[in-house]
């Protein structure tokens, strides 16, 4: 209504100068509650943007990943260029049951893959405790897995071998590791936060379990699961293909 008034104002302006005054008074003319009644009037919406009513829609970024926003992760000799990597920027549903923004650094190839993973989570209000770079942890895949951290790229060696980790590709991501610990063949784990996550199934909230729709999602992607490996089991771990 209010749109409709102003259009005619500005038509009527475009036909004469003269017309203003006589255009404007459409605009002014809102019904005014009767003076008499205060409590009409304090009710009276005088915005009329709809107050939003949920979580916001999932929003995911790609954009090319600067030197030094990996000042630990990546260095010279790392396999994948730092401009073969970029960063996500993402929403996902936290512990504390609202909507956050995360960044992960993933390798260019896969960051579709990452994004489909990653809504599907978020529509199902799937909880991810924490989302920053390895950075942040200055690289140390042990702090970043005590502190619970999700991340992806790391330019470092695979658990126990002399071989570079998926995560140095870019091609690898551990979720809720505390929840999802790397498990050894004898049934240990690391991490002290982590021991009461060791077997599977478990309940819990970030545990990922055989045949959870977090596996699912990965796998219709092509990412394998850490969980299904023998012997040792790393329930954190997916990688684009699997190792
Ligand atoms: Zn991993």
């Amino acid at each position: 209504m209010k749109r409709t008034a102003a259009m005619a104002f500005v038509v009527l302006a475009s036909v004469s100068c003269g017309a203003q005054e006589q255009g404007a008074s459409p605009a002014t003319s809102v019904p005014v509650p009767p003076a008499s009644d205060p409590a009409h009037e304090t009710s009276r919406p005088v915005a009329v943007t709809p107050t939003p009513t949920g979580p916001p829609p999932f929003s995911a970024k790609v954009s090319r990943v600067t030197r030094d926003r990996l000042p630990y992760s990546w260095k010279a000799g790392c396999p994948v260029s730092y401009r073969d990597l970029r960063l996500v920027t993402l929403t996902y549903w936290g512990f504390d049951d609202k909507p956050h923004t995360g960044e992960l650094v993933v390798r260019k190839t896969v960051t579709d893959d990452i994004v489909t993973v990653f809504e599907k989570l978020y529509d199902q209000r799937w909880p991810i405790r924490k989302m920053k770079l390895v950075d942040a942890y200055k690289a140390d895949d042990y702090d970043s897995i005590d502190a619970d951290n999700t991340s992806a790229f790391n330019c470092r060696r695979a658990t126990g071998s002399s071989n570079w980790s998926n995560h140095a590709y870019g091609e690898a991501i551990d979720i809720n590791p505390r929840e999802n610990p790397y498990v050894t063949a004898s049934g240990n784990t690391a991490h002290q936060n982590a021991k009461k996550f060791t077997k599977r199934p478990t309940k819990g909230k970030g545990v990922i379990n055989p045949g959870d729709k977090v596996v699912k999602a990965f796998a219709r992607v092509g990412w394998e699961w850490g969980g299904y490996w023998s012997g040792t089991k790393d329930y954190q771990h997916f990688s684009k293909g699997g190792g």
